[in-house]
C-alpha cells in the first residue's frame, strides 16, 4: 500500500511515523520544505527513542528510509489511502480535498484526522463521497491505541473495511462512529473539559483541586485543567463552538473563562501559559 499523510505537524509527523513502522511505503507533503523539515527530525526524534527502548523490529534509519517528503500534491497521485492533518480549518481543508479529489487515482481512498470538521462535507468537496471516511488518531500518535473511525453519510461499506484494516495493521485499535458534531471522542471530553473550566470560573475549586479531584477519584491519567492545555485552549474552543453550533444546544455553550483565555493568547503549553506554567 502506498500511503499518502498531508501536513508534517504533531499529527501530521506521527501518522507518517507509524505508518512507515507498519511497512508502508509513504509520501508525506506540506506547503513549505521547512514544515517538511520539523516532521522529519520529530519522527526521527519518535523513531531513537523507540529504538533506545529496544521497540523497533528495524532500525530508525531502514523505517525512515520509507518516509518520502515533497512539497508537490501531484506526488500523491499514486496514493492507495491519503490521510489529511493540516490546520483545523474547514475552508483549507475543503478546497485541499477538491484538489486532492481531481489528482488522487481513482481507486484512491482519501480519510481526514479533523477533530471536530464534518466529514460528509469534507466528503462532498472531495468529489468522492464513497471513498471518503475520518480517520481520527490520538496525540502522540505513535503512543496511542485508538483510531476513532467516522463514516460519512455516504461512505461504502467498502472503504470503512479497508480503513479499519490499515488502522489494525498500523498496531491501533479502530472504532467506529457516525458523522455527528464532535464525533463520540470530543463530544463527550470537550463538555467535560469547559465543565473544569466553568467549575475554575465560578470559584467552586482551584485548579489543583479541581485536576486532583478528577485524577484521584475518577481515575483520570491527568485532570482536565491540564489536559485542555496540553490540548490548546484554541482548539478546545474551536471545537466547543462546532458542538455549539452543530447540535443547537445551550449545554454546550463555550465558557466565557475558556473564550477570555484565548482571546489573551493563553493557549496552554503551546504558548507557555494556559491554565498553568510552562
Ligand atoms: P499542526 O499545526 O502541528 O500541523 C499542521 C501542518 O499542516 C503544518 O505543518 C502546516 O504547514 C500544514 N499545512 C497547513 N495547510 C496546509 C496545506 N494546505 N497543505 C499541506 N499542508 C498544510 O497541527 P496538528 O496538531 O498536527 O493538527 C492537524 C490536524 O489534526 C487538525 O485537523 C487537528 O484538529 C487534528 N488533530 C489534532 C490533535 C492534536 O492533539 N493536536 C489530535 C487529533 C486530531
Amino acid at each position: 500500500m502506498i500511503f499518502g499523510v498531508i501536513g508534517a505537524g504533531q499529527m501530521g509527523a506521527g501518522i507518517a511515523q507509524v505508518a512507515a513502522q507498519s511497512g508502508f511505503e509513504v509520501i508525506v507533503q506540506d506547503i513549505e520544505t521547512e514544515f517538511l523539515a520539523r516532521g522529519e527530525n520529530t519522527t526521527q526524534k519518535s523513531l531513537s527513542r523507540l529504538h533506545e527502548k529496544g521497540k523497533l523490529a528495524e532500525t530508525p534509519a531502514d523505517i525512515l528510509g520509507r518516509i518520502k517528503f515533497t512539497t508537490e500534491l501531484q506526488d500523491l497521485a499514486h496514493c492507495d489511502l491519503v490521510v489529511e492533518a493540516v490546520v483545523e480549518n474547514e475552508a483549507v481543508k475543503s478546497e485541499l480535498f477538491r484538489t486532492l479529489g481531481q489528482i488522487v487515482k481513482p481507486s484512491g481512498i482519501l480519510a481526514s484526522n479533523t477533530s471536530s470538521i464534518p466529514i460528509t462535507s469534507l466528503a462532498s468537496a472531495s468529489g468522492r463521497p464513497k471513498q471518503f471516511i475520518g480517520m481520527h488518531f490520538m496525540n502522540p500518535v505513535p503512543l496511542m491505541r485508538l483510531v476513532e473511525v467516522i463514516r460519512g453519510h455516504r461512505t461504502s461499506d467498502e472503504t470503512a473495511h479497508i480503513v479499519t484494516e490499515t488502522a489494525e495493521r498500523m498496531g491501533k485499535t479502530p472504532l467506529t462512529c457516525n458523522d455527528f458534531p464532535g464525533f463520540v471522542s470530543n463530544r463527550i471530553l470537550m463538555p467535560m473539559l469547559n465543565e473544569a473550566i466553568g467549575c475554575l470560573m465560578e470559584g467552586v475549586a482551584d485548579r489543583e483541586a479541581i485536576d486532583g479531584i478528577m485524577k484521584l477519584g475518577m481515575n483520570h491519567p491527568m485532570g482536565p485543567l491540564t489536559l485542555a492545555d496540553f490540548i490548546g485552549l484554541d482548539t478546545c474552543l474551536s471545537i466547543m463552538e462546532v458542538l455549539h453550533r452543530g447540535l443547537g444546544d445551550d449545554k454546550y455553550r463555550p465558557s466565557p473563562l475558556l473564550r477570555k483565555m484565548v482571546q489573551a493568547g493563553l493557549l496552554g503549553r503551546k504558548s507557555g501559559e494556559g491554565f498553568y506554567k510552562y
